[in-house]
């Protein structure tokens, strides 16, 4: 009986691989025709001052809507178009279109485009962003790219100097969902950072005595280094008053607004 059953778990195993790779395959097609179908979209969703309401800027995030499944949520097509080499063309048709769109903003208002690390294997990524700054006119310091502590995993002289060439063009650089992940702290002195997102993680964790020496620690740190703190994830008033009363300025979250196709562009109206 014991035989029978571990050749069923190897058998068993086997399928769900090959379904697994089968659902792979279909969905990198799927992805494929999605950008040329019209169905990833690009949502925006607010960073403000926490104390005025002021929208600073909006960060650009894609969306896929399925014609039979439905929403799929980026955290599951953009693994699958780095892992199949789609994310330059879909990385750069959405930088395009959120650059376009932030052109019609007023010029107080910003855009933070996500880049993915696949995005600097080809070593073209500076030159794309030239581009897109040229064809849309828009000035380059209302652009910022966030980039995640996973860039620095392959670490490369390559990826240092198409950072440098992003920062060269005026463009602001991002350090998103700081403190998971391979967080080290020397990841700042090598790259030339104009802000940091400091993760979700840390404010869902509230109140609790070591988060919130974790980012008073970082808030103090940021203001060291005059760079820009964003707290991601504020979703209710008791965090919005922590936040205050600890001298962090800027956020990102439910309770400010939720991503949308056509946010608000000046002021977050309802902030407690
Ligand atoms: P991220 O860049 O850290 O973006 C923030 C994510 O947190 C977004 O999820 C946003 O909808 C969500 N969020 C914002 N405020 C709150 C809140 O108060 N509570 C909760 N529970 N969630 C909140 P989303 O849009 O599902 O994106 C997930 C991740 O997928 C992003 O995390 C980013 O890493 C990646 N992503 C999204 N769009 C793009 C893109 O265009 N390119 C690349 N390379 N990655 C993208
Ligand atoms: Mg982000
Ligand atoms: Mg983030
Ligand atoms: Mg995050």
């Amino acid at each position: 009986r014991a035989k029978a059953d571990g050749k069923g778990a190897v058998r068993c195993f086997t399928r769900d691989l090959e379904d697994e790779y089968n659902a792979r395959l279909v969905q990198e097609g799927e992805l494929a025709a999605a950008i040329d179908n019209g169905e990833i979209t690009v949502v925006y969703q607010p960073i403000a001052d926490l104390f005025t309401g002021q929208i600073l800027c909006l960060e650009a995030l894609a969306r896929w809507h399925h014609p039979t499944r439905g929403q799929v949520s980026p955290a599951t097509f953009i693994p699958v178009a780095e892992a199949s080499g789609l994310i330059d063309r879909l990385g750069e048709w959405i930088l395009r279109e959120s650059l376009k769109r932030a052109a019609k903003w007023p010029s107080s208002v910003q855009v933070n485009v996500n880049l993915s690390p696949q995005q600097l294997v080809s070593g073209l990524f500076p030159k794309i962003l030239a581009n897109i700054l040229q064809e849309t006119g828009l000035s380059p310091s209302r652009v910022g790219i966030e980039i995640t502590e996973n860039i620095f995993v392959d670490f490369s002289d390559n990826v240092l100097v198409q950072l440098s060439a992003i920062k060269a063009q005026g463009v602001r650089l991002v350090l998103d969902d700081f403190g998971t992940g391979y967080s080290s702290l020397s990841y700042l002195q090598m790259v030339d950072v104009d802000g940091l997102k400091i993760d979700a993680s840390f404010l869902r964790q509230l109140p609790d005595r070591k988060v919130e020496a974790i980012i008073r620690t970082v808030t103090r740190l940021t203001a060291d280094l005059n760079i820009h703190l964003v707290a991601e994830g504020v979703e209710n008033v008791m965090q919005l008053q922590w936040l205050r009363a600890n001298g962090v300025h800027f956020g990102q979250g439910f309770l400010l607004g939720r991503p949308k196709n056509s946010p608000p562009v000046d002021w977050i109206d309802h902030l407690p």
